[in-house]
């Protein structure tokens, strides 16, 4: 089985809510890079106070930031038996980037060790999903208020937290994030499916049937 897992698709597209399941069966950590970049803010870090401003315009960061970040992270040991990216690479300058990585860690290569997961998903579905989408800020529980509303409206069934809505996901963000992932982030699926590590999901079904797939689609390879 591979060992590293990269999630693509656009945004809204279901990759959070799999990537964790995920990351919970096969014991791997589950590195979200948004999530990262946010944590970086609220930190008030250098980089954070770089990132946020392409953040709040729904456009990528720069580069040597999201490397920065994910390098630190990838050398973490618990990295050390495979993990989950989520979120990144978002270009195949990104993807170029990873490889460089990976292979100055030496752990895991992009191209024998690594299956990228296209979710393939309708666009006119991803707004809505994305402005109905809540979260949870302690635990990181994803919510949709339309699909899969929290037991007691805005608060966490895990842990009863208060759920935000984050700042990006307003509907003129949402639009701006849309053409962001229409130009950078596509042309990736060419790219990894010259490379032969690329596999397809539909998108636009239940939770539970998305995992069915994508269980069939990692333990069978
Ligand atoms: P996400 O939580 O994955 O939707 O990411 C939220 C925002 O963080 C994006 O709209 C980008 O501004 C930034 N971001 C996340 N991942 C990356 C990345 N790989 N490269 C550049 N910017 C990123």
């Amino acid at each position: 089985m591979k060992k590293v897992f990269i999630f693509l698709g656009p945004p809204g597209s279901g990759k959070g809510t799999q990537t964790s399941r995920l990351a919970d069966k096969l014991s791997i950590p589950h590195i979200d890079t948004g999530a990262l970049l946010r944590k970086n803010i609220q930190d008030e870090t250098e980089l954070g106070i770089v990132a946020k401003g392409f953040i709040d315009k729904g456009q990528l960061v720069p580069l040597y930031v999201v490397s920065n970040v994910i390098k630190e992270r990838l050398l973490k040991d618990d990295c050390a038996q495979g993990y989950i990216l989520d979120g990144f690479p978002r270009s195949v300058e990104q993807a170029e980037a990873l490889k460089d990585i990976m292979d100055e860690i030496g752990t895991f290569d992009l191209k024998e060790d690594t299956m990228a997961i296209y979710f393939d998903i309708d666009n006119e579905e991803l707004i809505h999903r994305l402005v109905n989408r809540r979260s949870c800020p302690k635990c990181g529980t994803i919510y949709n208020l339309i699909s899969n509303p929290p037991k007691i409206m805005d608060y966490c069934d895990i842990c009863d937290t208060k759920l935000t809505l984050r700042k990006d996901d307003n509907e003129e963000t949402a639009r701006a994030r849309f053409v962001t992932y229409e130009n950078e982030t596509a042309p990736l699926y060419e790219y990894f499916k010259q490379l032969g590590i690329l596999k397809e999901i539909k998108a636009d079904k239940p939770i539970i049937e998305i995992w069915e797939e994508l269980k069939a689609i990692i333990f069978d390879e």
